[in-house]
């Protein structure tokens, strides 16, 4: 899409968008085609586009930011049982708010299901990213009830949608935030002032504070950040230096399991074209949970790049994908994200109305930073996971859908880049069990395992609860 002699080498050069190659010549953002002003849906340019169902929506063209406000709000209107509106912690640096909706069955409750969190437009020029997020929503209230596999899974999985988390570089159709920082490459982990508009410090965009602090006070087990436009899949490493994470195999069955829903290959980031500080490597290396970064793009990609071909035909896919579609990929995400053999549980019985909260708190570093006095070494920065269940249905026993404790040692140290690390840190949640009122009767450390469960013994905290 904005292609330069420096891409050549890529195999991808025409169309590295999301790599942000281009951006190392110095050449501003150019809008994408794909963010073309709102505007009547082109006709179909390809036969399978013709055969195509309408969305979810009904929509046939692309939203504005007050759109996707109101089609938020009218879902959790509509289904206040199914839908919750959230406003992530903190605004953009242009003071917008930054919205998503959460949906589950009784989606009020504090339950402790597994979480699969999708986010749109982390460069606010990738629209389709926010359209098929956005539909996603859609589709989930309409087929609850209908639809037996939805109708399950979202009574396993509480699915986050957040459209657009850049949203001053939305509101401006640019890439990068109104700070001119590509949030993605401002995520603290490896990050590199090398990369191009990396921002002054790791995490300095709130935008990006709110992604990490959004996955940092749930269980995402299964994270998908949308982007355009590749028709690929990406999961970590970033660079060829780190070497391949300690559950690549994890990470290639669900991405061949999602490939077979939106036709889009696979493979890691770094060999698609090396970068540092983007959110897959963090959210992998602070939680375990797998995140992957999608490439929502025409299919086969020479297409025009045109509403109907990235995001109805892209949403339900064409050709030898007709049918499944990135929407096939959300429900493979789905069931990712419900398997308990890909994450941990910890189990237990604790008082009825007990305050249930896990936490960790560790230190990670970015790649070497040049410092004051000549030299350039790592910088660190702190990370705290913590989240809440309530164990108020059935009875006081509780199944909690977590993310492992145990962690992979992560390749960027406070003593440099140490790549294809196997080995892993065994860490432990740190668990209390407190009154409604957070008066803390029990703490425990719990080590578990990815695809094992634990015992919570909680025979303190039901002692002491009613006295
Ligand atoms: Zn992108």
């Amino acid at each position: 899409m904005r292609a330069s002699s420096a891409l050549s080498k890529s195999r991808h050069a025409a169309v590295a968008l999301c790599t942000g190659l281009a951006l190392t010549t110095g050449v501003l953002a150019a809008p994408a085609q794909a963010a073309q002003p709102a505007q009547p849906a082109a006709p179909a340019t390809s036969p399978e586009a013709a055969q195509t169902p309408a969305l979810p929506s009904g929509r046939t063209q692309y939203r504005t930011l007050a759109d996707y406000q109101s089609d938020m709000a009218a879902l959790a209107g509509r289904r206040p049982d199914l839908v919750k509106q959230v406003t992530l912690p903190h605004r953009t640096s242009e003071g917008r708010a930054v919205t998503g909706v959460e949906i589950t069955d009784d989606v009020q409750q504090q339950d402790g299901k597994p979480v699969l969190l999708i986010t749109g437009m982390h460069h606010g020029n990738e629209w389709a990213s926010g359209e098929v997020t956005m539909e996603f929503g859609h589709d989930l209230v309409a087929n609850h009830g209908r639809d037996k596999r939805i109708t399950r899974l979202l009574d396993q999985v509480r699915v986050l949608l957040v459209p657009i988390v850049n949203v001053d570089g939305f509101v401006r159709n640019t890439r990068r935030t109104a700070t001119n920082v590509d949030m993605n490459r401002n995520y603290g982990f490896g990050w590199s002032p090398n990369e191009p508009f990396p921002g002054s410090a790791p995490w300095s965009e709130p935008e990006t504070r709110n992604v990490r602090d959004t996955i940092s006070s749930r269980q995402v087990t299964t994270y998908l950040t949308m982007h355009t436009c590749l028709s690929n899949m990406l999961y970590p490493p970033l660079q060829l230096k780190a070497g391949l994470p300690q559950d690549i195999d994890a990470f290639r069955s669900f991405a061949d399991a999602m490939g077979t829903q939106n036709g889009y290959y696979h493979t890691t980031s770094a060999e698609d074209y090396e970068t540092a500080g983007e959110v897959i490597d963090w959210s992998y290396y602070a939680t375990r949970g797998l995140g992957v970064t999608v490439e929502v793009c025409t299919t086969p990609m020479g297409l025009p790049r045109t509403f109907e071909s990235l995001v109805p035909d892209q949403y339900w896919g064409v050709g030898p994908n007709a049918g499944k579609g990135n929407r096939g990929a959300f429900l493979v995400a789905m069931e990712q994200a419900a398997d308990r053999a890909a994450h941990s549980t910890i189990t237990g019985h604790a008082p009825k109305g007990a305050v249930l909260t896990i936490s960790k708190d560790f230190d990670m570093w970015t790649n070497p930073v040049p410092q004051p006095d000549g030299t350039s070494r790592p910088v660190s920065f702190p990370n705290r996971l913590t989240s809440t269940m309530r164990a108020d249905e059935r009875g006081g026993h509780f199944v909690w859908d977590v993310n492992p404790s145990v962690r992979p040692i992560p390749p960027y140290q406070a003593d440099g880049v140490h790549g294809n690390r196997t080995g892993f840190l065994q860490e432990s949640w740190t668990l209390t069990c407190a009154r409604p009122d957070g008066k803390v009767l029990q703490t425990l450390k719990l080590k578990v395992d990815r695809g094992k469960s634990v015992e919570a013994n909680l025979h303190e905290c039901r002692k002491l609860f009613h006295r």
